[in-house]
């Protein structure tokens, strides 16, 4: 097909884009698809041949490329190969799926777990195969793009809570008809936010309600609780997430993600979710990384201490110079900006000084709520963030964002 001689619907949205993207190279606010050609000590990367500082990581334990987790990569491929004799349920399943599983149901503290080949089709064939036609899902506004399209993708009734809003859900609770299958759905840690949902109240709400409870825990593996198990850890609850979903491409240095719960669940996804059925195995390296990274956040405590008192440094001080960063109080700290092009313009600035920060703009967040959006990690040195702070208050003063 000729995209230029044809007018219709896909092609006007193409355009559309293009168009935006355009405009966004023409004032050099195009930041996205940046290659990075070097991983260095430190949270540093080289980008266009300068090193700066990564502040737009999701490795918030400072895992890629720990020797521990490389090895046992390595050791995975020498003993498998690179690939898989297919999908996990005929031929494709090796015996570190098994240990993954394994290693992933105890950290968690669940009879069992299974695993997927990313985080996103996590929740499209999870949500998709445990609800359909007739049930409800009730769902935070503010959570995942995954979640919000398994809920679409199963054809149930979709329902959104506002975010956080414990009263606003309970009323929507309360509306669903009593005999129906109902599913609460959330971020354990808000992925633009960076603020942590009220799990106390929830689960009583779940319970109340009779529903289902489901948790992705994307950014609280590693970030939340005192040995970085996650959220039910970091609020002094026992097991109480009836599906605990996860990544294994944030703070854990892989790639895939995994539901963990009770066995009669995770054996009705082995046999009844499309991804686990018709997609191929992770691949061995993947899972074996994965799988050594869990034991090293558990032998290696004290990089939990070093993000949270990085997380402090590094809210506390943006605080301090006037800044807005929302009701974070974990790694992922919104810079509150507004419109589009202060964003744009504050990432730019950061760049230009090597501190590598990225912005999110509509329609990732609401209008008028632009903003940066950076992390810090646990591999950060402190003299650093300092420095990357100050950076950020020129370039905020510049544009009149602080005084
Ligand atoms: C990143 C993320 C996912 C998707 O995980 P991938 O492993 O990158 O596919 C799902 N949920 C949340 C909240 C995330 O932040």
């Amino acid at each position: 097909m000729d995209f230029h001689s044809v007018d219709n619907n896909s092609t006007r949205r193409i355009a559309a884009l293009k168009q935006r993207v355009d405009m966004m190279k023409e004032h050099d606010y195009y930041f996205y698809n940046q290659a990075v050609t070097e991983m260095l000590p430190n949270a540093k990367v080289r980008v266009n041949g300068r090193v700066m500082g990564m502040y737009a990581s999701y490795s918030y334990l400072g895992l890629v490329g720990h020797p521990r987790i490389n090895e046992a990569a390595k050791r995975a491929v020498d003993q498998y190969g690179t690939g898989t004799n297919g999908v996990r349920t005929l031929a494709g399943t090796l015996t570190i799926h098994n240990e993954l599983e394994e290693t992933i149901a105890n950290f968690k503290h669940t009879e069992t777990a299974i695993t997927y080949t990313s985080g996103y089709v996590t929740n499209l064939t999870v949500i998709s195969s445990l609800m359909g036609r007739g049930d409800y899902v009730f769902s935070d506004k503010i959570n995942h793009a995954s979640i919000v399209d398994g809920c679409v993708m199963s054809g149930a009734e979709f329902r959104r809570f506002r975010h956080n809003d414990m009263e606003h859900l309970e009323g929507l609770l309360k509306n669903a008809p009593a005999d129906v299958s109902k599913l609460v759905i959330a971020d354990s840690v808000f992925s633009m936010d960076g603020d942590i949902i009220d799990l106390p109240k929830i689960v009583e709400l779940t319970k109340k309600y009779n529903a289902w409870l489901m948790i992705d825990e994307a950014h609280s593996v590693g970030v939340l609780g005192k040995q970085g198990t996650g959220i039910e850890e970091h609020f002094g609850l026992g097991d109480v997430i009836d599906i605990k979903m996860g990544t294994l491409s944030k703070t854990i240095p892989s790639v895939g993600g995994y539901i963990a719960g009770k066995k009669e669940l995770i054996d009705y996804l082995r046999h009844g979710s499309r991804a686990y059925i018709f997609s191929a195995a992770l691949p061995p390296a993947q899972a074996a990384a994965a799988n050594e990274a869990f034991k090293v956040i558990l032998d290696e405590p004290e990089r939990i201490d070093r993000l949270n008192a990085n997380t402090q440094q590094f809210i506390g001080g943006l605080k301090g110079m006037g800044f807005d960063t929302l009701l974070t109080e974990t790694a992922i700290v919104p810079v509150l900006c507004g419109t589009d092009e202060k964003a744009f313009e504050l990432t730019k600035r950061c760049q230009e000084e090597d501190v590598f920060v990225l912005p999110v703009v509509s329609p990732a967040v609401q209008e008028g709520m632009s903003r940066l959006r950076a992390t810090v990690t646990a591999a950060h040195e402190p003299s650093d963030i300092e420095q990357a702070m100050e950076v950020i208050y020129q370039a905020g003063k510049a544009i009149g964002m602080v005084k």
